[in-house]
């Protein structure tokens, strides 16, 4: 067997291996190796003597910790042994060291992932400062659940102190996140060292030797670096929380579910949470871990449902996402019962599993062309590369190194951030949408508006024309259409005023159609009604425009004639006696000869008493007078009392 150069400040040392190879080692690789019996027999000796003297002459390549070092990575120089049973005790494990069955740490690392039992490491470590006897071993693990460490010096003693999150957290040397043990390395003395770990986590042991000045330096850094995380995610945290007590959107809600859940994951896994949180409590230590993830996911999945508006856009997706949501329910409920071993790594696969949902339904509601959708494409892509990382190394696939560690952290700050900004930018978005609405409404409710005005005005209008329209046919005589007798009293009235303030004369025509009645018999009164109609349009014919013509009742028209004196109203009067006697009512086969009586008066300024309706009265008095003259003359024809007064 053939140990690599991990101890490089010893490359000129002896090999301990080969110290160790013979009989006493049957499964090891001897073949194609010229060694001598001889001495295969000095090497027993020798391994005896180890035995004997506990490993001092039996002197594995050492660590050596120079005068100018504060500070050495013991990992790469790390000889382990799986204990698979989980069975041995300290002499027991000395024993094997001294027998050669452990083995340098594969490609110098101490990542094994998930295993059961208990592993065993060993250095031998070398103190060449003079200044620094103490130092301080740092387990950078913060999840192991016990860590055993002996340290045996050369005069025989050996030194124990435990460690790991199963023990209360103020039994540690430094109060901090990870598992410490202060070591007395006297100068120039080789010291044994033995560490033993049994963890339901991942089998990780990066061991760390510090001067306790660098350590402080170390936990100041670190702590910085922890800080500003949390600062990041602080901030965050508080700025939403504004947002969702003035917004009250549930995408809000979710995401300080998610962030907060999130943080105590990290918390979780940092060893924050076990320092801070619950130190006095280890049994939650191993809970934490998955029930953690399993609200981190849930709040997650919850906030992508929301945001993408799920049941709306992707039904089929929605179903999907409430089924994820109920397995991290149930996981979340069941890991109280589950074994860490169990529970951990299934809740790491189901994280990429849940976020791969994720991505998936924000890479679907991108293409349907939801836009917000592609900030939070970014913010998983993020998260899923920092937790690919973090978890490819928790099993053992990745290197530590300061990008894998903190992947996580970097990954979902980043995460946050843009998860942050999508949720504005969703906002302004819903805002805008909003705002489109509500002018849109604005301008259909204008035009609603407009159309209902136009809609009252045409009825006023139409009102208005009925009005009208009744008023004047209540103006109106049903049969011929002309004014009838109330109408032309108010008329007459006006007309009168209106003469007497201009000084000029007003006639007043009576109309009586001649024997009217002979022809109602001998036709029928339905030829009546369309002679009298035939008249009452002759009549209108011949009054002129300026007349004021009126049916008085029965066969009787009156005529009132402005700015008319006497003759002029004898020869209007003259004029309808003439249109009438001229033609025939043709209503029936044989023309109906229609004549009229008319008597005339004039209203001249002296007779014009505006004061009273007598002179009106009088004068219709007078016309009607005039009139039957007319008719006691012979009828057909036209009569003034004035002529024959
Ligand atoms: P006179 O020459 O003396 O005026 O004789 P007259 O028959 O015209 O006069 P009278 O007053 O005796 O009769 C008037 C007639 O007019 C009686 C009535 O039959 C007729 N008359 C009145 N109003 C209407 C009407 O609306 N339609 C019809 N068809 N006849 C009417
Ligand atoms: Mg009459
Ligand atoms: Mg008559």
């Amino acid at each position: 067997m053939e140990w690599p150069d991990y101890a490089a400040p010893m490359q000129n040392a002896p090999r301990w291996s080969s110290l160790q190879q013979g009989p006493g080692a049957p499964g090891e690789a001897m073949a194609g190796r010229p060694v001598t019996l001889g001495i295969r027999a000095v090497t027993w000796v020798a391994m005896l003597l180890a035995c004997l003297c506990q490993g001092v002459l039996a002197a594995p390549p050492a660590v050596e910790l120079p005068a100018d070092v504060n500070q050495i990575s013991l990992t790469p120089h790390l000889a382990y042994r799986h204990d698979s049973t989980s069975s041995d005790r300290m002499e027991d494990a000395f024993a094997h060291l001294q027998a050669g069955r452990f083995e340098p740490v594969p490609g110098g690392n101490a990542a094994f992932g998930f295993q059961t039992g208990a592993f065993w490491f060993h250095a031998r470590v070398v103190n060449r400062n003079p200044t620094e006897q103490r130092w301080v071993l740092v387990q950078e693990y913060p999840l192991s659940d016990r860590l055993d460490v002996y340290v045996r010096y050369a005069d025989g003693r050996i030194l124990h102190q435990a460690g790991g999150d199963h023990l209360p957290f103020n039994i540690r040397s430094v109060r901090y996140r990870h598992p410490n043990f202060h070591l007395e390395l006297p100068q120039d003395e080789p010291v044994e060292l033995l560490v033993r770990v049994r963890s339901e986590s991942s089998m990780q042991v990066p061991l760390e030797l510090y001067t306790p000045a660098a350590f402080t330096e170390l936990s100041r850094d670190a702590q910085l670096a922890i800080g500003l995380y949390y600062g990041i995610l602080l901030a965050l945290f508080f700025y939403n929380l504004v947002l969702w007590i003035s917004l009250r959107d549930a995408s809000y809600f979710w995401y300080l579910f998610h962030i907060t859940a999130f943080g105590l994951v990290l918390f979780t896994l940092n060893g924050l949470g076990f320092e801070y949180l619950w130190p006095n409590w280890p049994w939650l230590a191993d809970k934490s871990v998955p029930l953690s993830i399993c609200l981190a996911l849930i709040g997650m999945n919850q906030f992508t449902r929301n945001f993408l508006e799920l049941p709306q856009r992707w039904p089929v997706g929605n179903v999907a996402s409430l089924t994820v949501i109920s397995f991290f329910l149930l996981f979340g409920v069941a890991s109280f019962w589950l074994p860490y071993r169990i529970a951990t790594p299934v809740a790491a696969l189901a994280v990429l599993v849940g976020i791969a949902w994720i991505v998936a339904a924000t890479l679907r509601v991108v293409r349907l062309g939801y836009q917000p959708a592609r900030l939070l494409l970014l913010a998983w892509g993020m998260f899923l590369l920092g937790t690919a990382v973090f978890t490819l190394l928790a099993f053992g696939v990745l290197p530590k190194n300061f990008f894998t560690e903190y992947g996580v952290q970097i990954g979902s700050a980043l995460e946050m951030l843009l998860l942050s900004i999508a949720l504005g930018y969703r906002y302004a978005g819903l805002r805008n949408e909003n705002e489109r609405i509500a002018s849109e409404a604005n301008v259909m409710l204008e035009r609603k508006v407009a159309q209902r005005t136009q809609e009252v005005r045409n009825a006023l209008m139409q009102l208005e024309e009925a009005h009208g329209r009744l008023r004047e046919s209540s103006r109106r005589d049903g049969l011929t259409g002309l004014y009838n007798r109330t109408w032309f009293h108010e008329a007459f009235n006006r007309m009168v005023r209106e003469a007497r303030d201009s000084g000029r004369p007003v006639s007043l025509l009576m109309v009586d159609l001649d024997h009217f009645k002979a022809i109602n018999d001998r036709h029928g009164h339905l030829v009546g009604d369309e002679c009298l109609r035939w008249a009452a349009g002759r009549i209108a014919a011949a009054a002129g425009a300026d007349a004021l013509l009126a049916r008085f009742g029965g066969e009787e028209f009156v005529v009132a004639l402005p700015a008319h004196d006497g003759p002029a109203a004898m020869v209007v009067g003259e004029a309808i006696r003439a249109t009438l006697a001229a033609a025939s009512c043709p209503a029936v086969q044989d023309p109906i000869r229609v004549t009229a009586s008319i008597g005339v008066h004039t209203l001249d300024a002296d007779s014009m008493d505006a004061n009273s309706r007598d002179g009106i009265d009088r004068a219709f008095e007078i016309a009607d007078r005039a009139m039957y003259a007319a008719k006691a003359q012979g009828r057909d024809r036209v009569h003034t009392l004035a002529a024959t007064a």
